[in-house]
């Protein structure tokens, strides 16, 4: 296969340059790196080949050091004295750019972008064209590489191809001969001994204490490049068979003990054979990379087009890739399987995949801080499960906790300490007993219904989405489902399943709830997170973009193999659905049309009645406030989901951690809302519950509550202290409280709701 890279002017970097013609470039590479002499010799010989191979004027390879600064380290054609003198920090000049978003820029007139900054050391003043790509390696940019030619000229995306390719072959070698230490490449804490304080995101509670032990999801590649595509194509398919039996094995492994798992495993088998992938890592091979290389680079370019996405949960796919990705890695270079722990770990990762975690010894692991990471990533998911105490987004763990360090994860209070001291460790060790003992406490009550000291009865859900957390609902004795997320499961699909599928995933949750109630929602997802129609769009702002009910009434037939599958379900049992984003009364009907359409179809096919139907709809518009009378006339019952009502009524995304103090929900509006709808909703005598996530906070559940309130679904950690709240609290005088309170001007009532529980000697642990 040879590719013209032809640019719009004619001419093109480096005349016809063809796979074969990179294969023999990345073979030299090899040797170069791989030859003797002092490093800083050899990167100066690989800068020169390439920019000979590519016929570029320029080539420079910047590194990056200590405190995110990306510092020249070799180059061919701009001037030697600005070799370890320039210095760009990450986000600085086009460099800069390139590294801060880790992917890479083609530009016929670099001078003209706004980003440009002008180095006058390195002589560049004769160069215009400008290509650069980042240098990854285990998922960290760690330079990058760079050509620039006299000219004005645009670069193709064939070109930039290339000269990912043989920026990942760098990063590789790089790190495999050790060029920048990993000391000198961050930041060093100045005395070890000193405690550190880390923070991050709360995606489960919990303290733990123990020793860090560092995942290493990323596989060290010996060899990358060869000159036999036959035998690596038979590697490749080779390990491929072994993937699928490695995963078989889990899902087999995971209808015992831990059928909840299932749901996510066998999205992984659909991977496994996914062809596209299959096949574009064949093409690597093609060009001259061995299997293991080509597995690598295609993830590298997965991984960089969807950290472009704007879309949090599409972007927590990644982590199922990685874990794909990774396992077969293992499976091409003999890697570990089964990594020994010590007893009391805490595991420090940039993120993981499910089935890396539940690789690890659970008896033995105590935590685990992320890099990244987000509440929805299926990992958090199974550590919930499995009750591990899980901080994310914890900036610069990698580079500051080395592995054996002693740490705190303290992930009630979002903090890790470093290296505490002994009356730190004292001090958490107390709380992990008092958690015990709570636990034990709350475990010893699930019996006790949760009713009010002035005899009000709650009802207490559990939103469930895999089947994993259906065990929730026998351990906290909740009422029932609350919010099922249909979606849940079938998110890193590449297409949803058949009616046939989702019907025995359905049955089996309602089975598994033995007859307590379970409210289904339809599918709430964008067009890009499961392949519903072809050549779609990236939208700007997928929140609010073509997602849920939107979608789904534009492709009816979804919403209709969905309901069917839902309906046949729950054949001569309660059927409870709701709709998912409902903006106006319009789709509502729509919806609840398609309901009924199928509904009739079940029944005329001879298909047995559930034994009752209801039909509602999510409240997470704020537009439908102001269609509360017609609505509560043509629903059974309304969920309000605060998690994206709280989004749009304050414009403040739900996935934006600086974000997330900022409104509070015990304020004014929030409160002044759920009270209009529990009103509206008292008088047509139409059910209301709330299924967001402030249902299950304490406090939260005590105002919704005193407004009305008496359906409550969270997550299962959420019910047995909810439980313990309304059992200690009496509504007639919270009432009259926060209905005076939400007359405030205050930005957040919490604290003084707080001041008047304790008063009232309610949950004294608020
Ligand atoms: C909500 O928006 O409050 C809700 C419960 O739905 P989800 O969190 O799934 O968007
Ligand atoms: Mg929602």
């Amino acid at each position: 296969m040879s590719h013209e890279r032809q640019s719009m002017s004619g001419k093109s970097i480096s005349g016809t340059f063809s796979a074969g013609d990179l294969r023999r470039m990345l073979a030299r590479l090899r040797d170069v790196m791989a030859g003797v002499g002092a490093v800083q010799g050899r990167l100066d010989k690989v800068v020169a080949l390439i920019a000979q191979d590519l016929r570029a004027d320029v080539c420079s390879c910047y590194v990056m050091r200590a405190g995110e600064v990306l510092e020249l380290f070799a180059t061919f054609g701009l001037a030697q004295k600005a070799v370890h003198q320039t210095r760009l920090r990450v986000g600085e000049g086009l460099v800069g750019e390139i590294a801060a978003h880790a992917r890479p820029l083609a530009l016929a007139d670099a001078w003209s972008h706004p980003q440009f900054v002008y180095r006058p050391e390195t002589g560049e003043d004769f160069f215009r064209s400008l290509m650069g790509v980042p240098m990854i390696q285990a998922g960290r940019v760690i330079g990058v590489l760079v050509v620039q030619t006299r000219e004005e000229r645009p670069f193709n995306d064939w070109e930039v191809e290339t000269l990912e390719t043989v920026a990942m072959v760098i990063a590789e070698l790089m790190a495999a001969t050790q060029v920048v230490k990993r000391e000198e490449l961050f930041h060093s804490e100045g005395n070890a001994t000193l405690h550190v304080r880390l923070v991050g995101a709360i995606l489960h509670p919990g303290v733990g204490i123990g020793c860090a032990v560092m995942h290493k999801p990323h596989v060290r590649i010996g060899r990358l490049v060869s000159d036999d595509p036959v035998t690596e194509q038979y590697r490749l398919h080779t390990a491929l068979g072994s993937l699928r039996q490695e995963v078989d094995a889990l899902i087999d492994g995971s209808r015992g003990e831990e059928s909840e798992y299932g749901d996510i495993l066998e999205v992984y088998r659909m991977f496994a054979d996914d062809r596209g992938w299959i096949s574009r890592i064949s093409e690597m091979i093609s060009s001259g990379l061995t299997a293991e290389a080509a597995v690598q680079k295609v993830h590298d370019d997965t991984r960089t087009r969807m950290l472009q996405v704007n879309d949090p949960i599409l972007r927590e796919r990644l982590q199922d890739l990685d874990d794909l990705a990774n396992r077969l890695l293992n499976i091409l270079t003999g890697g570990d399987k089964r990594p020994e722990l010590p007893d009391n770990a805490i595991l420090i990762c940039r993120s993981i995949g499910p089935t890396e975690l539940l690789n690890y010894d659970r008896r033995k692991l105590k935590g685990l801080v992320m890099e990244e990471g987000s509440p929805t990533m299926h990992a958090a998911v199974v550590a919930k499960a499995l009750d591990i105490p899980v901080l994310a987004q914890v900036q610069g763990a990698l580079a500051r906790i080395d592995a054996l360090d002693v740490i705190v994860l303290d992930a009630n209070a979002g903090q890790i300490i470093l290296r505490p001291s002994e009356e730190v460790i004292d001090l958490y060790t107390a709380a992990i007993d008092a958690r015990t003992k709570r636990r034990a406490d709350y475990a010893a009550v699930r019996d006790l219904p949760a009713v009010t000291q002035d005899g009000v009865k709650i009802s207490l859900n559990i939103n469930a989405g895999f089947l994993l957390d259906m065990q929730g609902l026998a351990e906290t004795n909740a009422d029932g489902i609350g919010l099922y997320r249909t979606e849940m499961p079938f998110l890193a699909m590449p297409t949803l399943p058949d009616v046939r599928a989702q019907y025995a995933l359905y049955k089996q949750v309602i089975d598994g709830a033995k007859g307590k109630p379970v409210t289904f929602r339809t599918l709430d997802v964008g067009g890009d997170k499961i392949a519903v129609s072809s050549g779609q769009e990236e939208e700007d702002n997928p929140a609010m973009g073509w997602r849920s009910i939107r979608l789904t009434l534009d492709r009816p037939a979804l919403l209709r193999q969905q309901l069917r599958a839902m309906i046949k379900a729950a054949e001569g049992a309660a059927l409870r659905v709701m709709f998912p984003m409902i903006a106006n009364i319009a789709e509502f009907d729509a919806a609840k049309r398609i309901f009924a359409l199928e509904m009739d179809r079940h029944l005329k096919g001879g298909g047995l009645a559930p034994k009752t139907v209801k039909v509602g709809t999510m409240l997470e518009v704020p537009s439908l406030l102001w269609q509360l009378d017609a609505l509560v006339e043509r629903v059974d019952f309304i969920s309000i989901g605060t998690n994206d009502l709280m989004q749009f009524m304050f414009a403040a995304d739900r996935g934006n951690t600086r974000l997330a103090n900022r409104y509070d929900t015990l304020s004014p509006p929030v409160l002044k809302m759920i009270h209009t709808v529990t009103q509206h909703c008292e008088k047509a005598n139409v059910e209301v519950s709330v299924c967001g996530e402030m249902a299950g906070k304490p406090l939260d559940a005590l105002a919704l509550v005193a407004l009305g309130c008496r359906n409550l679904s969270m997550s299962a950690t959420g019910i047995g202290p909810v439980r313990d709240i309304i059992r200690a609290a009496t509504v007639s005088d919270i009432r009259s409280f926060v209905l005076d309170l939400m007359e405030s001007d205050d930005a957040s009532l919490r604290e003084r709701l707080r001041a008047f529980a304790r008063d009232r000697g309610i949950a004294a642990q608020l």
